[in-house]
């Protein structure tokens, strides 16, 4: 399916319809978390709630690769390994005895007399306010910090790289980042493309649903109608006014819409014999523009969204 295929079935999902409505109001839609649930969307779960029949998940992965969506990393949650709890901790231990006890400690010179000295055996000596040597102050300035590292207070060793393990505080559990369950975490946003054509051409299934009912006709369950031929027809929306049965397509592009779209559409029109209105947005090439006129297919052509509407509604009343 090509891309701009695959963004048209999505449009006609009625929950697109609240995405967008949600990604208009906030430019982003983030993660949000706690210790209990880990990261939920918030957001989301007003206008998508996951049901057992549908995994949200897979519907934004597939409104991301048809690229109505962009998602972006936002973080990586942990889980402990043993009872799946996102409340996990982050400890750095001495890799020699495997304490938590590390402290920052710094090499001090003295500038007056040029005596260096490690800050962490000053504060032993509860003296870090004048040097031990020429017992002048250590005021402001009369100092400078030469070296910084980590140092276990629990084996003394001077340590490089802390070794980095989780523990879960729920379960006690402690282990490594090998171990730890981890999931991928995105923010989304509207894709700007997607963001362009729904504000041009899209019609929304409660823009066309609402139309349709003032008009004194109801949507079809089934959008697909049996031709002469036995072969099926999909419409974007089939609808009766309990007398006959019609059909609306929709067809929305950045280009021209060429012949052949049109061509289409009178083949379903000769095999199923049926009243098919076409909407195009925002406009046909030259050669379709003819054969559309010649047609018996009901075409509204306009440039933008609003009109497209307002001209299915004049054809919809001209017609009950
Ligand atoms: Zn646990
Ligand atoms: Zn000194
Ligand atoms: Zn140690």
């Amino acid at each position: 399916m090509e891309l701009s295929e695959a963004r048209k079935e999505l449009y006609k999902d009625s929950r697109m319809e609240a995405l967008f409505d949600l990604f208009s109001a906030k430019e982003k839609v983030k993660p949000k978390f706690d210790l209990s649930n880990g990261y939920t969307y918030p957001d989301l779960d007003k206008i998508m709630p996951e049901n057992a029949g549908e995994n949200r998940e897979q519907i934004l992965e597939k409104m991301v690769s048809a690229k109505v969506l962009d998602k972006e990393l936002y973080d990586l949650e942990l889980r402990c390994p043993k009872c799946k709890n996102p409340d996990v901790a982050t400890r750095y231990l001495c890799p020699f005895c495997e304490s938590m006890k590390i402290v920052k400690n710094h090499l001090v010179e003295h500038i007056n007399c040029g005596q260096t000295s490690t800050v962490s055996s000053l504060h032993e000596k509860s003296r870090f306010d004048s040097c031990p040597i020429c017992n002048k102050k250590y005021s402001e300035g009369g100092y400078r910090i030469v070296g910084k590292w980590f140092e276990c207070s629990t084996c003394g060793k001077q340590i490089k790289n802390p070794l980095i393990t989780h523990f879960c505080r729920n379960c006690d559990n402690k282990f490594l980042f090998d171990d730890v369950i981890q999931r991928e975490i995105y923010s989304y946003s509207l894709n700007n493309t997607a963001k362009d054509e729904i504000e041009t051409g899209v019609l929304f299934p409660s823009d066309i649903k609402k139309i349709l009912t003032d008009a004194g006709c109801s949507i079809m369950v089934s959008n697909v109608i049996k031709g002469k031929s036995e072969i099926e027809h999909k419409f974007d929306y089939v609808f009766s006014d309990k007398k006959k049965t019609m059909a609306i397509d929709t067809i929305f592009s950045a280009e021209p819409i060429q012949e052949i779209e049109i061509i289409k559409e009178q083949n379903k029109f000769y095999d199923t014999g049926i009243e098919i209105y076409v909407i195009v947005t925002p406009k046909l090439s030259e050669q379709a523009s003819m054969i559309a006129k010649a047609s018996k297919l009901k075409i509204v052509e306009t440039s933008n969204k609003k009109d497209a509407l307002l001209g299915l509604r004049k054809l919809m009343l001209k017609h009950t």
